[in-house]
């Protein structure tokens, strides 16, 4: 019988937890066509998520846990996963219940036949999000793939399954900065989204600020594209030839008219100008190059502190 992992990155999820655990349990219930094992991967909680995760895996044979050392981010818990998983399909489940475990089923029904290598699934709205997160998100999604070669689909989530060749080639990307939206459709393969209503989060508060979630458009903009230094590039050869044709104005109009000193207000302005546009520019090539830096110094995405998880690779 092929198996499926599921894989659940929390971080302080022990409200929702007990809500979650209850709903997979009637999924996989009816998932009688294919052997299941949950893997939560507990990122560096500080509550009491990890001690619900192992009072879980003491009773039911089919939960396993990975525990970080420290909380390293969903991403890299989701790598964790990735990496440590074992079965024939894998799929990435949030713990709030926002990715609705019912479609798991349908997901299963469209991915066993093998004409797809994945089931991806999108929100079709936003529906009790802030409504300035919800543009600014939108804006990001229009800027990027302008920008990107690569895909990037409004609205989808990283809920979905795989077959294990797209797995191993996700896990085969070694980056350390890494950004699974994009991740996920650079490897390409055969893709099929499910759409659904945007669900509100069971229980417990969501872990990104809108701080966070700049940074993190900030890393896909940054992981997926380098448009952005053509840009700064761009920026300066305009303002070269400006300034080229302004040296030859004032130089005539100085043979000309005389040499009559005023227009220190507009030089002023000029020069602050300039001075942001060259600041800007070197954002943008300080960004790339910090990304450099932290990929050159090859540190491990995680660390594991404890696992009941063998290892069978
Ligand atoms: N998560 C995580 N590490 C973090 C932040 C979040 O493993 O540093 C998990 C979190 O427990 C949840 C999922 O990632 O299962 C999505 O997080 P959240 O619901 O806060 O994000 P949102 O749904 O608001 O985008
Ligand atoms: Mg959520």
């Amino acid at each position: 019988m092929k198996k499926i992992n599921i894989i659940v990155p929390c971080y302080n999820e022990e409200k929702a937890l007990p809500f979650f655990y209850q709903e997979i349990t009637k999924v996989i219930e009816k998932l009688d066509d294919v052997k299941t094992e949950i893997l939560f991967i507990d990122d560096g909680s500080t509550d009491q998520t990890l001690n619900y995760i192992k009072n879980l895996s003491e009773k039911d044979n089919k939960v396993k846990y990975i525990s970080f050392s420290r909380n390293f981010g969903k991403e890299a818990a989701l790598l964790a996963g990735l990496e440590k998983s074992d079965g024939d399909y894998v799929t990435l489940m949030d713990a709030d219940l926002q990715d609705p475990p019912e479609l798991l089923l349908e997901m299963w029904d469209l991915i066993k036949d093998g004409e797809y290598d994945s089931i991806g699934t999108r929100r079709i709205n936003r529906k009790g999000e802030p409504i300035i997160r919800s543009f600014c998100a939108n804006c990001f999604y229009k800027l990027i793939n302008k920008m990107s070669k690569v895909e990037m689909i409004s609205g989808a989530r990283d809920f979905r399954i795989m077959n294990r060749q797209m797995v191993d080639s996700i896990i085969s990307l070694k980056e350390y900065n890494r950004y699974s939206k994009g991740l996920f459709s650079f490897v390409g393969f055969k893709t099929k989204w499910l759409e659904y209503k945007n669900v509100e989060r069971v229980a417990g508060e969501t872990k990104w600020s809108f701080f966070k979630l700049f940074k993190y458009a900030i890393e896909g903009i940054v992981s997926f594209t380098t448009i952005p230094l053509v840009i700064s590039t761009f920026l300066g050869l305009l303002f070269f030839i400006i300034s080229f044709i302004f040296v030859i104005v004032i130089f005539v109009k100085t043979l000309i008219f005389g040499d009559p000193v005023s227009g220190w207000p507009s030089l002023a302005c000029i020069i602050l100008f300039c001075a942001g546009i060259q600041l800007f520019s070197l954002g943008i090539i300080g960004e790339y190059l910090a990304k450099t830096y932290l990929e050159t110094k090859n540190r491990p995405v995680y660390i594991i502190r404890e696992t009941n998880k063998k290892s069978t690779k």
